[in-house]
């Protein structure tokens, strides 16, 4: 009988040693004459590329990395700084966080026709989030899967992301982020906060909230009729030491609500565990058509590279206060002064926004 001495993960592929293996190749006579066979059946497991299709794994040390924990759990640079670009890949990717398929009672569109509209939009990679339904990945989908979600209707409106099962009933927003982000290994996003049917008040944004890893700052879908975009439930939320993050979503339901809002990625790689590391990390910007070459923190200053001589600049801090003039070209820098809490910048460029992860200050 083989005995299991030992577990190893390659490529988030478990392999396992057994001991009557090891002994039968270290007692054998025949040993030299196979160890070169061995360790070339070996190769394949430590050259394999990581594929798509793995399950989405998410531990929980990440998933604090995105909450209060991070400051003093995670990699913070010696200066006291963490600086959320600091993870961030060569792969930029775009991807869509907040959609609704006909699983939802007003989506119009089925799952895989929204995955072809995707693809045809330019997007990389997308979830669907179905009002407390979990839709899967649609058949037919030729885009990075980032994992299965749904959001939650029953009161505000959290997107809840890497769901393995809705939590139904008359819920406050502490009831879903307890089950989901603390009990199962889910991340929560606080979808449209200004919303007037659900507006999520400064209490709970303060309270209620933590847990929570993303605030949508962009809804393209709700924008036009909740007349702010965002930042305001933000900038309380970060000011009362909640380090959230912020996306910008399309919200898609029907035709016309595409490309209104999505993030920028920078991830490692097109596997959805590294996109998923780049997002609870902050390595990603939030959009609705202005862009970002780059953000780059140096000693104590923040530069911004718009590389676009119309983009107009503008960083804020505690209370969503600005920090001096909004400055216009392809490269806007601030020189933090310690005291700020948070640094953030936003890019305007003809009409569309794009909003920066903060800067998070000791
Ligand atoms: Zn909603
Ligand atoms: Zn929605």
């Amino acid at each position: 009988m083989s005995v299991k001495i030992q577990n190893f993960t390659v490529f988030n592929k478990e392999v396992s040693i057994f001991a009557s293996d090891l002994c039968k190749y270290t007692n054998s006579s025949e040993m030299k004459k196979y160890l070169p066979l061995f360790l070339i059946l070996l190769l394949p497991l430590f050259a394999c590329e990581k594929s798509d299709d793995q399950e989405l794994l998410i531990s929980r040390s990440i998933i604090e990395m995105a909450t209060d924990e991070d400051i003093t759990n995670t990699a913070i640079p010696p200066s006291g700084f963490y600086n959320p670009y600091s993870y961030a890949g060569n792969v930029k990717l775009k991807g869509q966080m907040h959609c609704h398929s006909t699983n939802s009672a007003d989506g119009n569109y089925s799952p895989s026709e929204l995955a072809a509209m995707f693809k045809e939009a330019g997007y990389d990679f997308f979830t669907i989030t179905d009002h407390d339904y979990i839709t899967t990945e649609p058949p037919g989908n030729e885009l990075i899967w980032l994992c299965n979600s749904y959001e939650s209707t029953q009161k505000a409106h959290l997107c809840v992301y890497n769901a393995g099962s809705v939590l139904k009933g008359v819920l406050s927003i502490e009831d879903v982020i307890d089950y989901q982000v603390y009990k199962r290994s889910a991340v929560v996003g606080l979808a449209h906060p200004g919303w007037l049917k659900y507006p999520v008040a400064t209490e709970d944004l303060i309270t209620s909230c933590k847990g929570t890893s993303f605030v949508e700052v962009w809804n393209g879908t709700m924008n036009t009729s909740l007349g702010e975009n965002g930042t305001g439930a933000w900038d309380t939320m970060l000011s009362n030491d909640q380090r959230v993050l912020a996306l910008a979503v399309d919200d898609l339901h029907a035709a016309g609500h595409l490309k209104k809002g999505w993030v920028e990625v920078l991830s490692m790689s097109r596997n959805r565990n590294d996109i998923m590391f780049a997002l609870l990390k902050g390595a990603f910007y939030a959009t609705n058509g202005a862009t970002i070459d780059a953000v780059e923190y140096r000693s104590d200053t923040i530069t911004i590279r718009t590389g676009s001589s119309t983009a107009i600049t503008a960083f804020y801090g505690m209370d969503g206060v600005q920090l001096g003039d909004k400055i216009v070209g392809e490269n806007a820098q601030y020189r933090i002064m310690g005291s700020e809490k948070y640094v953030r910048a936003v890019v305007e460029n003809k009409g569309k926004y794009c909003w920066t992860q903060p800067v998070f200050l000791k």
